[in-house]
């Protein structure tokens, strides 16, 4: 597959109408691949007078969409699926190229998922239903789900194309059509992916718009026809899109970050908790998940023997090209984020408290030499209150903490601003049962880890943000507003 050729092509483009255009803007953003630091593309940093063609088409094709059967929107989400499929491989190599992330154990398990969650809101089509009431025997009360009309939805760039299929498909089958503001730095899978359903979507019900958070974003929130705006990223992007539509009085989802904690009982399976402490820690994925157990509370029992294993297991990680097949981390999404990462390490460093260890292997590959790579690193000797525990790093860069005493564990697992994962482990369930109801978190997993499936409520508390999304409620409760009809039958 010639990349270049594919990247040449996305370039300058949005995805409007069914196809790539060119935009109104003439300002650009470079595209940097983490990779080696090369500029690959350039994407439109799109306007107001951007935001208003595309939200114009989303409204005019809103319309048809809306009165399309559900079962025919459920079918032409199943299709969009099997397109994605047909293409998997080509996604991946754009994804890895564009955001650093492994192809063997990020990308390809990415693209993968997307059909997954096409099928399961395709399997919801005829559950998007109403109710009815019976408060007077002279009155019929039924209500009934509607669309909210063009949906706003804007994503990061660390999952790219499970996030846009988790806030388009269940926009889409209820009948919404989408304006979706891709993440500067992963835009160009994105807008590939559309082109592909493009070809089975009809024209208008998804769009796609490429730019900044703050010019782009904001625009795309604040247009007086988008009825409703999802949004996934950080806590600050989250507050602002929060306070724009507030002052259009129109709902929000918000999917926010995390500092999750990792707790382990003396009791516990240690080989399976050390395996899933890697895996939850999205070392794969360079911990750039908003989920990542970053904080892991080690009780002192099992202390020494949990980082033991722990340092065998990650010794055997290898950092390099994300395109090579033998690579388990890639690259670090960009520069700004790289050096905002080693900046938490460096903090870490200069404290004569901390003992900080860098752990895996570096490929040896001068092609990479420009490239943002960093090892997984784990800090111990620190204390809950320390900056570096209580801030998202979104890097590889795990917090180690050892606790004695139950009561005090949960108050510091609790002890942030974030709410949105967390993990127990222990054999004793009561034990696990107190800890969860005690848990500030908005998803909490007992003796396992990272477990994301269409199906599940996820989403977190505090400042982990606001909503759930990826189920069967969340879709009514997200994408649908609901109509109170009384009939009188006297
Ligand atoms: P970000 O907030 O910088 O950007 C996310 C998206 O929002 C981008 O498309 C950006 O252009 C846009 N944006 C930023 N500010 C905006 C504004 N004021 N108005 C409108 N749009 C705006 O976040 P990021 O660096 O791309 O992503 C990392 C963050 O995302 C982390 O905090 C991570 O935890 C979070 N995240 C959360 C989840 C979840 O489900 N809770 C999933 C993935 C990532």
């Amino acid at each position: 597959m010639d990349l270049q050729k594919l990247t040449a092509r996305l370039s300058n483009h949005i995805f409007l109408d069914g196809e790539l255009k060119s935009p109104c803007a003439a300002e650009t953003l470079a595209v940097i691949s983490p990779i080696d630091s090369q500029r690959i593309a350039t994407i439109p940093l799109c306007n107001n007078e951007d935001v208003n063609v595309v939200v114009e088409s989303s409204k005019r094709a809103q319309i048809e969409w809306a009165q399309t059967s559900n079962q025919k929107r459920a079918s032409i989400l199943k299709q969009c699926g099997l397109a994605l499929k047909e293409h998997a491989e080509e996604l991946a190599q754009l994804m890895s190229l564009e955001t650093g992330k492994a192809i063997s154990t990020e990308s390809r398990l990415e693209v993968k998922s997307i059909e997954e969650i096409f099928d399961y809101y395709a399997g919801l089509a005829l559950e998007i239903k109403g109710e009815t009431i019976p408060f007077d025997p002279n009155v019929v009360a039924l209500t009934m789900r509607e669309p909210f009309g063009v949906v706003g939805a804007i994503i990061p760039w660390n999952v790219p194309l499970m996030l846009m299929a988790v806030k388009i498909a269940p926009a889409l089958v209820t009948g919404n059509t989408v304006v979706l503001k891709a993440s500067p730095e992963a835009t160009l899978t994105v807008l590939r992916a559309a082109e592909i359903m493009g070809k089975i979507l009809p024209k208008g019900v998804l769009n796609i718009l490429t730019g900044d958070g703050p010019g782009t974003g904001a625009s795309l929130v604040n247009h007086s026809d988008v009825a409703k705006v999802t949004f996934t990223g950080s806590v600050e992007g989250g507050i602002d899109v929060y306070k724009n539509a507030a002052a259009k009085l129109i709902p929000v989802t918000l999917e926010l970050g995390g500092k999750s904690p990792f707790i382990i009982y003396p009791d516990a399976d240690l080989d399976r908790a050390v395996n899933d402490a890697i895996i939850g820690m999205r070392f794969t994925r360079q911990g750039q998940s908003c989920s990542a157990a970053s904080r892991l509370f080690l009780h002192t029992k099992i202390y020494d023997t949990f980082l033991e294993k722990m340092k065998i297991q990650l010794a055997k990680m290898k950092v390099g090209h994300p395109l090579k097949e033998e690579t388990d981390i890639g690259s670090i999404i960009s520069k700004k984020q790289y050096l905002k990462i080693l900046d938490f390490i460096k903090l870490a460093k200069e404290d004569p408290n901390l003992d900080v260890c860098e752990i895996g292997k570096l490929l040896e590959d001068i092609s990479i030499k420009d490239g943002f790579y960093i090892l997984p690193t784990l800090i111990t000797g620190i204390t809950n209150t320390h900056a570096i525990c209580q801030k998202e790093i979104f890097g590889p860069v795990v917090c180690i903490i050892s606790w004695q005493d139950e009561e005090e564990v949960l108050k510091e697992a609790n002890d942030t601003k974030y709410g949105l994962a967390a993990a127990v482990w222990t054999k004793d369930i009561t034990t696990a049962l107190r800890a969860v109801k005690r848990l500030d978190a908005g998803f909490v997993q007992i003796n396992q880890y990272n477990m994301f499936k269409a199906g599940i409520a996820f989403g977190g508390f505090k400042s982990s943000g606001l909503g759930k999304e990826a189920s069967k409620n969340s879709m009514i409760e997200n994408f649908t507003r609901e109509k109170l009809i009384l009939i009188n039958i006297m």
